[in-house]
């Protein structure tokens, strides 16, 4: 059955969280689905210092151990980064990245040095058409040498069809360096791009989380523990349930004190999934039955909800509906 295939280490939910410091990047990739390259795109930048002070004092004061991640924009690039890494070491809570591996070498090391084991996993992302490909591999190579051994590090790729045959002869470097390489679809008008056969025969076994399985895929009304267990953090403070834009999936603001978890977990409202991380981290209840009121009292508080953010917004921006 489809569900019994999924790649999970353990049944036990684990609570982490997505802080985006920024929303910038310095590569332009693109496939980018944050559309980097871009120019008329709109993007908060970096998050400035109050926004900084109020997440912290948020989420340290969350109860038990999180999983704090960094990505999503390109993090090492904020000035503050290694400051706010060092803020959360002295918690009770853990930190892992997602970086395109652009950072000098001598801030990777610092950045190890002041995470130590409390570093659980690090995902460097390789993008061919924007980076020296033998630079990477000595990098990835040199930073795997220098990681505490229980930080997991792995390297990620966008795979396309040009790029195919050079990701062949990568993963064999890698992986003759003891270095996973793990693949990426890519996605095209919010949907997940065909390969031909050979490519998709290939990567079958090599994508990275559990894409194979939620490629372009619907859990609607499945429980989910996203909004209690995990969410979102945008440069400004704005905290969202999941990496879809959910009907009610937004939880508030942590810079303006709004920001509320769900009490447990709710039915999924999305027609669409790409949540690697809620898979992984065992938040959707997939052996658990759909609950057709369940689902019908949450859409219904949930439209309530979104229309009270909608209504303050406008009045904050003194437009009359
Ligand atoms: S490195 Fe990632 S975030 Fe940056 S442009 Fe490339 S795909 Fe986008
Ligand atoms: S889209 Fe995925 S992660 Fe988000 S609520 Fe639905 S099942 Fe959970």
């Amino acid at each position: 059955m489809f569900y019994d295939t999924i790649r999970q280490k353990s049944t036990e939910q684990i609570k982490s969280l997505h802080w985006q410091i920024t929303d910038i990047c310095n590569y332009k990739c693109n496939y980018c689905s944050e559309r980097q390259y871009d120019k008329n795109r709109f993007h908060y930048g970096l998050s400035d210092q109050k926004t900084i002070s109020k997440v912290l004092e948020t989420i340290l004061n969350l109860p038990g151990s999180w999983q704090i991640k960094f990505g999503n924009g390109e993090p090492t690039n904020h000035p503050k980064f290694l400051e706010i890494c060092e803020e959360i070491t002295r918690s009770r809570h853990t930190l892992c990245l997602t970086t395109n591996f652009s950072a000098p070498r001598e801030m990777l090391k610092k950045f190890v040095e002041i995470c130590g084991e409390k570093l659980n996993f690090v995902t460097a992302s390789l993008h061919l058409g924007q980076t020296n490909v033998d630079e990477f591999l000595q990098k990835a190579i040199w930073f795997d040498s220098i990681k505490d051994p229980q930080t997991c590090f792995i390297v990620t790729n966008v795979v396309t069809d040009e790029n195919f045959i050079k990701i062949k002869h990568i993963y064999k470097e890698l992986e003759e360096n003891g270095i996973r390489l793990e693949l990426q679809i890519r996605k095209s008008n919010e949907r997940t791009v065909m390969y031909s056969q050979k490519t998709e025969e290939y990567i079958a076994n090599k994508l990275h989380g559990n894409q194979r399985f939620i490629r372009d895929n619907s859990f609607f009304g499945k429980e989910c523990y996203t909004g209690n267990l995990f969410f979102i953090i945008d440069p400004i403070g704005n905290v969202f349930r999941c990496y879809q834009m959910i009907t009610g999936g937004y939880l508030g603001n942590m810079v303006k004190g709004t920001f509320a978890r769900y009490p447990g977990s709710l039915p999924c409202l999305s027609l669409k999934c790409e949540c690697v991380n809620a898979i992984e981290r065992n938040l959707i209840l997939f052996k658990k039955k759909r609950n057709i009121g369940r689902i019908t009292r949450h859409l219904a508080k949930s439209i309530k909800a979104d229309r009270m953010v909608l209504k303050k917004l406008l009045e904050s921006l003194s437009i009359s509906i």
